[in-house]
């Protein structure tokens, strides 16, 4: 009898469209190996781990977070220096990257106003779009998920986004779009132009050093990619006079005492960060390398910690996923998500044993179903 009661109040009251909206694809809880969700596989040290517990012993959960003044200078000043960010470049923080993309379009959109990315790309931006009442234009990368410049160019005339969104590296395809393509969307783009560097770590290449060179485009970045997925940590950096509006629409305290705290520390010891990079830098190698020995797949060239596999018409990627799955393998199924992904898994860089046993088990469902 409640039941029905709170139905009816939730119809007539939720926003229709958010009603019939899906839930955000979270991961599978358990006790997988996960290939799935672009984490880094490596557990911070014992050392920094330690660092963590003794300097969160030190903070006041009865107040509020900082969020001016002196120890938010420190934090900017550790991010500059860590991840190589121009000193005149202003930097406002997200309770993750996906906070921050709502928030640009929040303070840039008003309802029915246009955004453009490529597509198939990183599913939040649709998300974000649609919560905020906007329309994501949506122009579809090529048959060999490259960037598809005329389109954009003409995406960008006929729709005059508010916002474009580029992910470099792109997400889920692995592709990276080249520096005279992003320049050419950059001049004709009428508004902001967000360049999602969630992945550059894997790339090394990145737009940070001119990124005040232009006058209509910001950076966002995030710590989940590169071991800190936990934390909840992005930031998105470029000229002040944009940060300024935006910081309007930050809601209050959004970066937690625990966060800010653990961030100090762990970037005061931040060696390791690299040293994992590199790892995950030589276990990509070694499974593309892997996947490249078996037949019946094609692996798009990727510049994240992830790859883009398609399967060949006789095998079907479902089935591999259900099987790997079976094994306690989670990678991602994107094979009935776009036409351009058709059949197609994605598979994230996993620890050397990991991804060693991942080839094992695909190998052995390759030879039963072609058998
Ligand atoms: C994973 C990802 C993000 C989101 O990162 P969080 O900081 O964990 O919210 C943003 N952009 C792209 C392209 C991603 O793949």
């Amino acid at each position: 009898m409640k039941d029905t009661n709170i139905d009816q109040f939730i119809k007539k009251t939720i926003r229709f469209d958010i009603q019939k909206q899906d839930t955000y694809p979270m991961s599978f809880d358990g006790d997988f190996i996960k290939l799935d969700a672009m984490e880094s596989p490596y557990e911070l040290p014992n050392h920094v781990m330690a660092e963590i517990a003794n300097s969160i012993k030190k903070i006041s959960l009865n107040r509020y977070p900082v969020s001016s003044g002196k120890p938010i200078e420190e934090l900017k000043s550790a991010i500059r220096e860590s991840f190589e960010i121009p000193d005149e470049a202003e930097m406002i923080f997200g309770n993750g990257s996906d906070e921050l993309i709502s928030l640009i379009i929040q303070s840039c959109c008003s309802p029915g106003d246009f955004i453009i990315s490529p597509w198939p790309s990183f599913i939040y931006f649709e998300i974000a779009a649609k919560i905020h009442h906007t329309v994501l234009v949506k122009v579809s990368l090529q048959q060999d998920l490259q960037i598809d410049l005329l389109a954009m160019l003409k995406a960008i005339r006929e729709f005059k986004p508010k916002v474009i969104f580029l992910a470099l590296p792109n997400n889920p395809t692995g592709g990276l779009w080249s520096r005279d393509t992003v320049i050419e969307i950059l001049n004709q783009a009428p508004g902001l132009v967000v360049l999602d560097e969630a992945y550059q770590a894997f790339t090394k290449q990145t737009w940070m050093q001119d990124i005040m060179q232009f006058d209509n485009v910001l950076i966002l970045r995030t710590l989940s990619k590169i071991g800190f997925a936990g934390l909840r940590f992005g930031y998105l950096t470029g000229p002040a006079q944009w940060l300024e509006q935006i910081n309007k629409v930050r809601p209050p305290y959004n970066m937690s005492t625990l966060t800010q705290t653990v961030l100090s520390t762990v970037l005061n010891h931040r060696s390791f960060i690299n040293v994992h990079i590199s790892a995950i830098l030589n276990a990509r190698n070694w499974l593309i390398s892997s996947l490249r020995r078996l037949s019946g797949l094609y692996i798009f060239p990727t510049y994240g910690n992830f790859v883009l596999v398609r399967f060949s018409q006789e095998i079907n990627a479902d089935e591999i996923y259900i099987f790997l799955r079976k094994k306690n393998i989670l990678v991602r199924n994107f094979s009935k998500y776009h036409p351009l992904l058709d059949n197609c898994l994605r598979i994230s860089v996993g620890t050397s044993e990991d991804n060693a046993l991942f080839i094992k088990v695909l190998e052995e469902i390759m030879l039963n179903l072609t058998n």
